[in-house]
């Protein structure tokens, strides 16, 4: 069959089916059917690359020449993107089809997916819990069937935590591994892109269109990008994975546990050894990472002034009027609650307390990682210290919510990379495994992601 035919077919099935999920904030029918009519027209002479004719969904956080990019807010509602985000464009340039933009946390703040001016997301297992956040669209799309891949961003567990709770495969590459330009920045020392798949296969197709030098993002790194599928296959015989003492203390669920100890048995069936390590600094991650990501996300977000782009009140009565009841209506409550936080801390008096602190918990938390990880190959653990929770159960209450992040969060401080994988499941609900790699050992994790599956 055609890309036209099937992209067609999951549009159809998209608007069949989304109302109950509320994946998509965004469908781009005619585009989509225009990208598969080119992509036929590639096929048929002969060009078709690996990715030719396959639909995709994005995460709304990258711009899209031409498409609303909302980012999840009132406050980008009206945002028609002039450009192309670097990985959009190379997604187009590998005759990927978009069939729509996803639903998401405004601003990518959040771990719940009830932070969107769009609505919540439901999760496809039980369509009255969260999916997870702040990627929670892309991943009910792909565990609903309503994208066969989509891309999503992780700042402190956005990919990988939405992908635990919906049972689909999540990863989050190094720091630098893709670029983000384009991508609307939360905490710029943190956000990464990455893909959110069924099989680990399909990250490695999806990671290798993403991975790569990007003369436009200055942190994006010159590394090599390997041939990701290429490494799937190889055996683990030998491998040394560390199980940090700290993610299998009393916070975590014992039947997450008692999942995770499962799927252990079953790497030490394919010739793993396990042994305990510690990551001491891992209560410290929360603190930590609560001051920096809001500091950085206080100082991005100050470009929505209503002047530039973006919302702007009625009537305004002066400049500081414009801005204050454009920023007050346009943005959300947990974006203004991150804003105050991130304002404080950076505040004269305030900077050595909180943010010159938070930092030096960063780099202490980046060196247990890296102690660690010159005993062990890869480090595995939850995601999550719970399966998928109840809409409402926890958005009245910030602290419980930020607590959910407690195992992914350490990875973006230190940079790291790690993935999450289905694992089993706890009363009909989905649970994750975390793997966790070295830096730019995606290549590894894939590996051994598939070996898994
Ligand atoms: N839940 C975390 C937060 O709200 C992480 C979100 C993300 O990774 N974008 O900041």
């Amino acid at each position: 069959f055609s890309s036209q035919e099937l992209t067609q077919a999951w549009l159809e099935r998209i608007q069949r089916e989304d109302a109950q999920y509320n994946a998509y904030i965004t469908l781009t029918p005619e585009l989509a059917l225009q990208q598969a009519a080119q992509a036929d027209a590639q096929r048929a002479a002969g060009q078709a690359g690996r990715f030719t004719g396959l639909p995709i969904a994005h995460k709304d956080i990258f711009c899209t020449i031409g498409v609303k990019t909302s980012c999840g807010s009132k406050m980008l509602d009206n945002f028609i993107a002039p450009y192309n985000a670097t990985l959009v464009e190379r997604f187009n340039t590998a005759g990927a089809v978009m069939l729509g933009k996803t639903n998401m946390d405004e601003f990518a703040m959040g771990s719940s997916n009830e932070n969107s001016y769009y609505g919540p997301v439901r999760n496809p297992w039980d369509t009255t819990r969260v999916p997870g956040g702040s990627s929670g669209g892309s991943a009910a799309a792909v565990a609903a069937r309503l994208a066969p891949a989509a891309t999503g961003t992780d700042t402190g567990g956005s990919i990988r935590q939405p992908a635990a709770l919906c049972g689909i495969t999540g990863l989050k590459p190094t720091y630098g591994r893709v670029s983000r330009y384009g991508m609307i920045a939360y905490a710029s020392s943190l956000d990464q892109a990455g893909p959110m798949t069924r099989t680990a296969a399909d990250a490695a197709l999806m990671l290798q269109v993403m991975a790569g030098h990007d003369p436009r993002d200055s942190t994006s790194a010159e590394v090599a990008v390997p041939d990701y599928t290429a490494q799937l296959d190889l055996p683990l015989k030998g491998l040394r994975i560390g199980l940090p003492d700290e993610y299998f203390s009393s916070s975590l669920d014992s039947q997450i546990a008692a999942q995770i100890q499962q799927a252990l048995r079953q790497f030490e069936a394919l010739g793993a050894t396990c042994k305990p390590i510690r990551l001491a600094n891992t209560a410290r991650c929360i603190p930590a990472y609560y001051i920096i990501a809001p500091a950085e996300a206080s100082s991005n977000l100050s470009r929505f002034d209503g002047v530039r782009y973006g919302y702007r009140c009625e009537e305004p009565k002066d400049l500081m009027d414009l801005y204050t009841r454009s920023r007050g209506e346009g943005f959300g409550r947990e974006v203004k609650r991150r804003i105050m936080i991130g304002t404080y801390a950076l505040s004269a008096g305030y900077y050595d307390a909180y943010y010159r602190k938070a930092q030096q918990i960063r780099r202490l938390i980046q060196q247990d990682f890296v102690e660690a990880l010159k005993e062990v190959d890869v480090i595995m653990g939850p995601v999550t210290p719970h399966t998928a929770f109840a809409i409402g159960e926890k958005n009245n209450d910030p602290v419980a919510m930020y607590m959910e992040d407690i195992f992914t969060l350490s990875l973006n401080l230190a940079g790291l990379p790690g993935m999450s994988i289905p694992c089993g499941q706890v009363a009909g609900l989905p649970v994750g495994l975390q793997i966790i790699g070295n830096y730019f050992a995606e290549d590894k994790l894939l590996n051994i992601a598939h070996q898994f599956q």
